[in-house]
């Protein structure tokens, strides 16, 4: 499964109920540096909800989190210019949550390639899938805004909250970047590959712009399934639209199949779950070459959850038929 944070974390949940042998492919599009500290927030999301440890109010750091580091260094900021640079005021580094990054920075250091250091933060977590970075490589997503500015993914979507309209994103880094290691081979020697509801831009968007790893989802022996973030015009939750709208999709769960594209015609997928809510756009899909199937979407319980993956699974045997 290639994985952005919270829509893909959460799928996860409901995948891990059946039973399979999972591996993530995680998207490190998001990932920043503050203070040394090499964040990776979408990796970090998966293992901490996978891992029982994510606050349940957010949907992303640590449950009964406090942030008594950052108001020491908002402090710091607030009386030193030469601080405020350094501290970006707007991103929730937690306390507990430090102790990972704090970790995961000395490892980098010491010259542990990222995707060994999420396998050793694992260790601990015990997600029950093998969670692997898409590479190891360091990659960003940058924004550009209608402003003209070009600010760093998180900046946007956490600072500007999407509402500044964004022209274009670019994955600095990406373009030199390779796969890590297993991730080539997962996709190979996959028995289904599936895009969950994840954002298909700055999430699974991020994870194919590793050279290799869209070829690899395109020549898989295995068919390949996603489910739409999209649900009746909207995403379900945050500001998937705002993505969408920059690279000139439409906000809806066929658009977003069609630009994923059919496999039979050189795209990624072979078949698509949208909501009933939009049972409408079925025939366009499957017109377009993909299986496609209106179950319900929403991830409101585990159970309504396991029986989506459920759903993708049994997509995927019809594919093989
Ligand atoms: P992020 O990295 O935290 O933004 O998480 P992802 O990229 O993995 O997933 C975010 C996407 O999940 C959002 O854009 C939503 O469209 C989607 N999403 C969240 N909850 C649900 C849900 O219950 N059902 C569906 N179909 N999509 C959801
Ligand atoms: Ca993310």
């Amino acid at each position: 499964m290639l994985s952005g944070g919270i829509g893909g974390a959460r799928f996860l949940l409901g995948l891990r109920e059946l039973g399979h042998e999972v591996t993530v492919i995680g998207n490190t599009g998001d990932d920043l540096t503050i203070l040394g500290l090499r964040i990776c927030p979408d990796l970090d999301t998966v293992m901490y909800t996978l891992g029982g440890g994510i606050s349940a109010e957010r949907g992303w750091g640590r449950e009964a989190e406090s942030f008594r580091v950052r108001e020491e260094l908002t402090g710091y900021a607030e009386s030193i210019t030469s601080a405020a640079d350094l501290v970006p005021s707007w991103f929730g580094l937690g306390d507990l949550d430090l102790a990972t990054h704090l970790l995961r920075a000395e490892w980098l250091r010491r010259g542990v390639p990222l995707s060994e250091v999420t396998e050793r933060l694992c260790e601990r977590w015990r997600p029950g899938v093998r969670l692997l970075p898409a590479t190891d490589s360091p990659v960003e997503t940058h924004v550009d805004l209608v402003d003209g500015r070009r600010v760093h993914f998180q900046e946007w979507w956490v600072r500007l909250q999407a509402e500044v309209a964004a022209t274009g994103f670019e994955v600095v880094g990406a373009s030199s970047s390779a796969p890590a290691p297993g991730v080539v081979e997962a996709l190979n020697d996959a028995d289904l590959i599936v895009l969950p509801p994840s954002n298909p831009v700055v999430s699974v968007g991020v994870i194919l712009a590793v050279p290799g790893i869209a070829t690899a989802v395109r020549n898989a022996a295995a068919p390949v399934i996603g489910l739409s973030p999209i649900v009746g015009g909207a995403p379900v939750r945050g500001m998937a639209d705002a993505c969408l709208s920059a690279i000139g999709v439409p906000t809806s769960a066929a658009a977003v199949a069609h630009h994923y594209g059919s496999r039979s015609a050189g795209g990624l997928i072979d078949g698509w779950l949208v909501d009933e809510a939009d049972a409408e756009a079925v025939a366009a899909v499957t017109g377009g070459g993909i299986r496609c199937l209106a179950v319900p979407l929403m991830m409101t319980d585990l159970a309504a959850t396991a029986a989506m993956a459920s759903a993708a699974i049994g997509l995927a045997d019809e594919v093989r038929r």
